[in-house]
């Protein structure tokens, strides 16, 4: 009680003072479809006082309604589930530039924006994500699916189940595989992805692991996240799909899986820029990497951070080689891929 009424007077100074009770709020727009961030915003709120208000919508959703409300958005952070369309937020102008020297140290270089003009970073990767092949252990052997060119090999006619070519997930997968790879190659390869399919795109990325359980198809691409999920569920069905499958990580003899990022940035008209900073200053604590990893799956991208969990472990073989090109340039090659998809009948 006594501690209570302490708490009261405090309140009832800062009010009366310069700090008007509204500076202590943050309101995230937030692309992050995962119940275990409950946890990551309580804990900062736990922390600094900072209340969170949360919009939660897609990372397309996102960037329209920033864009349709302009110098009028209350939003102050922003997170997305995907470089390009972070990089696309960036360009549109709809970020400000972060100076933060917590997340220079912690963040590495290829997992940022540019901005270099900006005087700043315009958004922070915090965690990654691998996009993987999976296979049904029975009909395909791991060295039929072991880089992503495979996948579009006529050995692999009629085995692929793979989610929509437009998804976010996809078209930087392929954006990926364009730099990697160059332009007249990838069409060809996504032309052979579309040959190799056992069925018209429909569903997530778990929808397609499911498939290869069903006996539907025989291999399926999916982000490591849901994988991790149905590697750790208890439900027997769930046990049952992971006993018929093998798990690659693709192209570790040549330039690395690809990589994707889930990140954050400050908004353009923020009202609390320096409570924003405060936040994504947040995300590279180590408590907080290793919630990403522990709670969803996600690797952390700080370094030396201690994760505890044994599905990320057992997929990876506890270390991967991932591909090092800038998450940036994934976001340059979307056009370019979408054009193709186009051309190829990849829907
Ligand atoms: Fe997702």
């Amino acid at each position: 009680m006594f501690f209570k009424q302490i708490a009261l007077a405090c309140a009832t100074v800062m009010a009366a003072s310069a700090a008007p009770a509204a500076e202590q709020t943050l309101n995230i727009y937030s692309a992050r479809h995962y119940p275990t961030d409950e946890a990551l915003y309580a804990n900062f709120t736990k922390a600094t006082g900072i209340r969170i208000n949360r919009v939660d919508s897609d990372d397309a959703g996102i960037l329209a309604r920033l864009k349709a409300e302009g110098t009028a958005s209350p939003a102050d952070v922003i997170l997305l589930v995907d470089a390009a369309r972070l990089w696309k937020g960036e360009i549109e102008g709809l970020f400000q530039p972060i100076k933060s020297k917590p997340l220079d140290d912690a963040i590495p270089q290829q997992l940022r924006g540019k901005g270099a003009t900006e005087g700043g970073t315009p958004w922070f990767g915090f965690s990654t994500r691998a996009r993987i092949v999976v296979y049904d252990k029975a009909t395909v052997q791991k060295a039929d699916v072991d880089s992503y060119e495979a996948l579009a090999e006529p050995k692999n006619k009629g085995r692929l189940c793979i989610r929509s070519g437009s998804h976010p997930y996809n078209l930087s997968l392929f954006g990926a595989v364009m730099e990697h790879l160059g332009e007249a190659r990838t069409q060809v390869w996504l032309k052979g992805l579309v040959d190799n399919m056992a069925r018209s795109p429909k569903g997530g990325d778990t929808d397609q692991i499911k498939a290869v359980a069903a006996g539907e198809c025989a291999i399926a691409v999916t982000n490591t996240y849901y994988l991790a999920r149905l590697m750790r569920s208890d439900k027997p069905e769930d046990k049952a799909t992971m006993a018929r499958l093998g798990i690659v990580f693709p192209n570790q003899s040549s330039w690395g899986t690809h990589v994707n990022i889930a990140g954050g940035a400050v908004a353009r008209y923020a009202k609390n820029p320096a409570n924003a900073v405060k936040f994504l200053e947040y995300l590279a604590t180590p408590a907080a990497q290793a919630h990403f990893a522990d709670g969803n799956n996600e690797w952390p991208v700080a370094k030396g951070v201690k994760i505890n969990n044994e599905a990320l472990q057992a997929m990876s073989g506890g270390s991967f080689k991932s591909e090092t090109i800038p998450v940036s340039v994934i976001g340059m090659n979307q056009i370019k891929v979408q054009q193709m998809l186009d051309r190829v009948g990849f829907r």
